[in-house]
């Protein structure tokens, strides 16, 4: 590795937020800190909407640091660059020195440069023209094509030095996580909670997980494997806390003295209660379910207007419009597919009805549920709750 090497990280629509811009930015910066913490001592500061990481030590993991900086959200691009002198020499040779091994492999290649300090002598064309013909008499055997270039080596002159690149690769975008309120989000163990997560904690949502046990029907292995889905997803929404409150004593209340068809639409009516309640005592304002239109029985649009009857907070729904292909994609992509489809019981599994209703009437389902002691139910559930702090 050359001793100098950093990387640049590219904002992306932090840039447009016009006055808000420079809260955005700072916490991207300490979302950022924070992250590469743990990776070595790093030197993170923001200038012209660039974000600049510059180890401070020869044992920094700059591997597993563009990788980590790649899942912060805020940030479009990753590149591994490194400053030089700003003159054509001092980038030409950068370049020869630092892109040797691309260079061997390619047989076009051009430069692009940006010139951010426009005080700088040459413009942008004319540093790519200068920079471009000195790489072509170092390296003989690749030509420039400026269409279709095997290699682009990208030059941008910045207020201090020059910096020297290939290649940008693709950083997870959105919002910094902290700019966008805060909400808690309802977490099973399936394959659409953890992604409907990710999605709101991309938009710069700060999160908090609740999780519903139903021990002895669930078991501990059920609850972990929750835990370890929250704690992949803190690679991008830094550590969280995870709330685990038990549900058994409810459902044994719905099985008791409940219609059967409306076992699930009751469960996830005492689920937003709760959560409710949680987010409240957090100081958060909205609630996140992994539930998609019609992918079963009570997420029909009709079983979402009972489910949501019972509180007051926005539910925010990311996955609402997404087919589970879809779902799965993204489950794979942010690592949490693996996890998710390991084999244990989920508590909304566990009483599922024979034939659930399919047409709920919200008044038939009020109806049902005077037959229960509802605030009591609401009160010891979350007497029994506990907390996990996981992090990255
Ligand atoms: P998932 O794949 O996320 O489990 P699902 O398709 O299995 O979703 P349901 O089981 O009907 O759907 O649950 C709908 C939503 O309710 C989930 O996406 C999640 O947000 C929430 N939820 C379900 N079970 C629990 C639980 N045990 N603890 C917390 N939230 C839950
Ligand atoms: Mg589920």
């Amino acid at each position: 590795m050359n001793h100098n090497e950093m990387l640049l990280l590219k904002l992306g629509e932090v840039v447009l937020k016009g006055l808000n811009r420079r809260s955005f930015e700072d916490k991207l910066v300490s979302n950022v800190r924070r992250r590469l913490k743990s990776l070595g001592s790093f030197q993170v500061y923001v200038r012209q909407s660039t974000i600049y990481v510059e180890p401070q030590k020869e044992e920094c993991d700059m591997a597993a640091a563009l990788a980590a900086a790649r899942q912060v959200f805020g940030v479009v691009s990753v590149v591994r660059a490194i400053p030089c002198e700003k003159t054509v020499e001092a980038i030409t040779a950068a370049a020869q020195a630092y892109l040797a091994d691309e260079f061997a492999a390619a047989r076009t290649f051009k430069v692009e440069s940006r010139r951010a300090d426009k005080s700088f002598a040459l413009n942008s064309i004319q540093i790519s023209q200068e920079v471009g013909g000195n790489l072509a008499d170092a390296f003989p055997h690749v030509k420039v094509d400026v269409h279709h270039p095997d290699l682009t080596v990208h030059v941008e002159i910045r207020e201090k030095h020059a910096y020297v690149h290939g290649p940008a690769i693709s950083g997870a975008g959105g919002l910094p996580v902290g700019t966008g309120g805060h909400a808690v989000s309802l977490l099973s163990g399936g394959l659409d909670s953890p992604v409907s997560s990710w999605m709101m904690a991309r938009r710069g949502v700060q999160l908090e997980m609740v999780h519903f046990v139903s021990p002895p029907y669930t078991s501990q292995q059920a609850q972990d494997k929750v835990v370890e889905l929250a704690r992949l997803l803190t690679a991008y929404c830094g550590a969280m806390l995870v709330h685990i409150v038990p549900f058994t004593e409810i459902q044994e209340e719905i099985r008791r003295r409940c219609p059967e068809e409306y076992f699930t639409l009751m469960m996830r009516r005492f689920m937003m209660r709760i959560s409710q309640a949680v987010a409240k005592k957090a100081g958060a304002h909205a609630l996140v379910t992994g539930e998609s239109l019609g992918q079963v029985a009570s997420q029909t649009m009709l079983a979402l207007g009972v489910t949501e009857d019972v509180v007051s907070l926005p539910v925010l729904r990311p996955l609402i419009g997404m087919d589970k292909v879809e779902i799965i994609r993204t489950a794979r992509e942010i690592g949490t597919y693996e996890t998710s489809i390991l084999p244990y019981e989920d508590c909304c599994t566990v009483f599922t009805p024979r034939h659930p209703a399919i047409r709920p009437r919200l008044e038939d389902v009020r109806a049902a549920e005077a037959a229960l002691d509802v605030d009591a139910l609401v009160a010891r559930a979350l007497e029994g709750e506990t907390w996990v702090r996981v992090k990255p």
